[in-house]
């Protein structure tokens, strides 16, 4: 894919070169169920906007959670995107044997002292944003407040010492003092300006956990060489946190695009729970690849 870039050297005489760079894309689901039809749709498109630029096409794993993800809906994930007509190079990237890669991030971001532990449960998060109705993470209703924000680091060390559970959060707005204004290129939307702050001081790893999914995601695309991110709209929020992520770590950046997600019965964003919707209970239906991609408001190939 040909891009129009401005090499630095150029700038001051205003000279637009021409910058020749292969595009690659990739899909990168967490094998905790099986696909359906949203997971085929943003595969699709990913897998296309790569085959269009003559470009590459990768699949990673995102299975750092060992309670959740497993080998059999891994082994499934990667037949039913064979059964859509995709190609993807190999190896596949699974994040669970990367671990090192995480921690050696993790511990840059240690270095530049944008962590701090954090003992709260998710107890103690609700009850401290009065908003004990939802518990996902990065819903307005139950931003972390900061409780262990500013906990003296001695006795924070000493807890940690003394078998504490703790989680690491990003100081969030401390990283975004330290990087300045930030910008990332989404598809629809153009130049967006970040406000990480949005999802509040994110986890970044757990104990048990030395990663977590804004760390191995934004790290693995910078690794990969992934060029274009595609993914549902529903990660725009996290893409904010991405782009300091980068800065922080010295990664490149990515363009973005976020697509909206395709809505079930009602309205509903399709889930993994959801099991009609699965590729494999409409295959089983009698539904081919091509029928796929119609229910997914694609055109034929
Ligand atoms: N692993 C994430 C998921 O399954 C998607 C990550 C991404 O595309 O950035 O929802």
């Amino acid at each position: 894919m040909i891009h129009d870039a401005i090499a630095p050297e150029k700038l001051q005489a205003g000279i637009r070169v021409r910058i020749m760079t292969t595009i690659v894309t990739r899909f990168a689901p967490s094998p905790t169920g099986f696909l359906h039809l949203g997971h085929a749709y943003s595969a699709i498109i990913a897998w296309e906007t790569a085959q269009k630029a003559n470009g590459r096409f990768l699949l990673r794993l995102e299975d750092i959670d060992p309670e959740r993800c497993r080998q059999d809906f891994a082994a499934a994930i990667e037949e039913d995107l064979a059964w859509l007509g995709l190609v993807w190079e190999k190896p596949v990237r699974r994040q669970s044997a990367h671990m090192a890669d995480y921690r050696a991030a993790l511990r840059r971001l240690d270095a530049k002292g944008v962590l701090y532990p954090c003992f709260c449960s998710r107890k103690d998060i609700e009850m401290a944003a009065h908003a004990p109705h939802d518990l996902n993470e990065g819903t307005p209703a139950n931003l972390y407040p900061g409780t262990c924000r500013s906990l003296d680091r001695a006795r924070s060390q000493e807890q940690i010492a003394a078998g504490r559970p703790y989680v690491l959060r990003l100081d969030t707005a401390k990283a975004q003092r330290l990087c300045g204004p930030l910008s990332f290129h989404d598809a629809a939307a153009g130049t967006i300006a970040i406000h990480p702050g949005r999802l509040g001081d994110v986890v970044l790893a757990r104990r048990d956990i030395p990663a977590s999914y804004h760390l191995c995601v934004t790290l693995d695309d910078h690794l990969q060489g992934v060029t274009l991110v595609t993914r549902g709209d529903d990660l725009l929020p996290a893409t904010h946190i991405h782009r300091l992520l980068q800065a922080l770590l010295d990664l490149s950046t990515p363009d973005y695009r976020h697509h909206p997600l395709l809505k079930g019965a009602e309205g509903r964003r399709l889930s993994k729970r959801d099991g009609a919707w699965s590729l494999r209970a409409l295959r089983a239906d009698g539904k081919t690849p091509r029928d796929i991609r119609a229910m997914a408001g694609l055109q034929a190939e």
